[in-house]
């Protein structure tokens, strides 16, 4: 049979402008944002991988739902269809919906975790952790060891290392670990599946002895589809079937709808529990707003309803993933060191291993991010050492094994074409990788400082000696004395 490639399951209705803008504009916005990529103006970036949070492109069937906004203060219509999908497609009983997934961290931390409690997890999540930590927990990473090394083909390199859990809880008590935490995919890990026969020993190995498991469920649909893809029982099952098996381990979940459900804003607590439940809605009116609504317009709430169903559809969720593998293996043929294998959300570029003449305590990472943004005016975000902040007791910084750069690919956003140009960028920064100057702190803010933190180079330019590029001037260096 002749090869017939496949494309996007949609065609596009409104498009919204971009533009490029010249390197003397990006040297000065990159100064003028402390090298940090949160802090450019979105009008000045040109290919913005960013982050896939918020940033998805809706339907027209969403776009739609948005007029039928139910905008009642009690009782909207919109969160009766919410709670319909969500029992549907995730199976959790009770729903507390809240602006965003922290909205929904903030609460479960609150209403399950004692000061001096545990909470184990597979890898962190920046707000995660914190909640855990500001309801007086402490996190411990459970992860398999292949999780933090970036060259390991692991194919489930999200999973749990049940031997890790079990030394946590013989060490503490199990009285003392009130839930685990299991994120799918792992984010911080690049995007890094869980299957699910890790997920049933998980829930196998707590259930007896009173622990919870509480879902992170932010990409549960993307892992559904690895786990079709790479676990050969789930070959015949549909990603929604899958997707329905992993909540049905769980006790619960957090939502980041921004992420899987295709939605700018909105995000949900799911719980099976009517007497947890119950605490949550009460409390959601203290944070977020009354328990028919959670900080959401009713109008979000519908487009949130109508993205969980177009999310689970196989063939949306195979170009989805697609699009993020046809990146990372174009980068992958140029020998770019990327985190393997590829996640299902975006591609990880090693800065450690790209840019070894900068010191983890000038971030390399922070400092790659900001050079592909003069490179090319393609925004992408630092997963490092700055995400990682401060240990709170010792407040030393602390230095995870991986040191990445995370090209996030916003969902029906776009095309093989900026793919494309996002691929040339990467390379021609590649070949210049040792004009990347080191940074340090200008300015340090207390919580998740990686948001809005600023820097300063460090040392002097370096001088492009050999012109690796034709033409290249002798100011051709990223990160500029101010
Ligand atoms: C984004 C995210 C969250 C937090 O969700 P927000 O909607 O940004 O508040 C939690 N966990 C993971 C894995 C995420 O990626």
């Amino acid at each position: 049979m002749r090869h017939r490639s496949w494309a996007e399951p949609w065609k596009i209705k409104v498009v919204e402008p971009i533009r490029m803008t010249t390197r003397a504009e990006r040297e000065r916005h990159i100064r003028e944002a402390g090298f940090n990529t949160f802090l450019i103006k979105s009008e000045d970036v040109y290919i913005d991988l960013l982050t896939d949070s918020g940033t998805s492109a809706m339907s027209d069937r969403q776009w739609a739902g948005m007029m039928m906004g139910d905008e009642a203060y009690a009782g909207s219509r919109n969160y009766y269809n919410l709670e319909r999908s969500v029992r549907e497609i995730y199976g959790y009983e009770e729903l507390i919906p809240t602006h965003q997934g922290r909205g929904a961290e903030h609460l479960l931390s609150k209403l399950l975790i004692k000061p001096g409690d545990h909470v184990p997890g597979n890898m962190y999540f920046t707000t995660t952790r914190l909640h855990q930590e500001l309801a007086g927990g402490t996190f411990h990473d459970v992860i398999i060891d292949e999780a933090h090394d970036p060259a390991s083909e692991h194919p489930f390199k999200g999973n749990v290392d049940l031997k890790k859990l079990d030394a946590l809880v013989q060490q503490v008590g199990a009285d003392k670990v009130p839930y685990i935490c299991v994120a799918v995919t792992v984010n911080l890990a690049g995007g890094q599946p869980v299957s699910l026969a890790n997920l049933r020993a998980v829930a196998e190995y707590c259930r007896p002895r009173g622990i919870k498991v509480m879902l992170d469920a932010t990409r549960a649909v993307e892992n559904s589809w690895f786990i079709q893809q790479r676990e050969p029982e789930m070959r015949d099952r549909t990603v929604a079937e899958i997707l329905r098996m992993t909540c049905d381990l769980t006790d619960g979940a957090t939502m980041s709808g921004k992420k899987d459900s295709l939605v700018n804003i909105g995000g949900w607590l799911g719980l099976r529990d009517s007497a947890i439940a119950a605490k949550a809605q009460n409390l959601v009116v203290v944070y977020e707003g009354l328990h028919t609504y959670g900080g959401l317009a009713g109008r979000d709430l519908e487009a949130m309803a109508i993205g969980i169903r177009e999310s689970v559809e196989e063939e949306y969720i195979r170009s989805r993933i697609g699009q993020v593998y046809y990146l990372g293996e174009r980068l992958q043929e140029a020998g770019v060191p990327i985190v393997t294998p590829i996640g299902g959300h975006a591609v990880f570029l090693d800065a450690a291993a790209m840019l070894p003449h900068i010191p983890r305590d000038q971030f390399p990472a922070q400092a790659l991010a900001a050079a592909l943004y003069v490179e090319s005016g393609v925004r992408a975000m630092e997963r490092g050492a700055v995400s990682a902040g401060r240990d709170p007791v010792t407040g030393e910084n602390r230095y995870p094994k991986l040191e990445l750069v995370r090209l996030t690919i916003p969902r029906r956003v776009y095309t093989q074409a900026h793919m494309d140009v996002v691929t040339e960028s990467v390379i021609s920064l590649f070949e210049d990788r040792k004009l990347v100057h080191g940074l340090r702190f200008a300015y340090e803010p207390e919580y998740l400082r990686f948001f809005q933190a600023r820097f300063e180079p460090v040392g002097a330019p370096v001088v492009l000696e050999s012109g690796a590029h034709a033409g290249a001037s002798v100011d051709r260096h990223f990160v500029l004395n101010s």
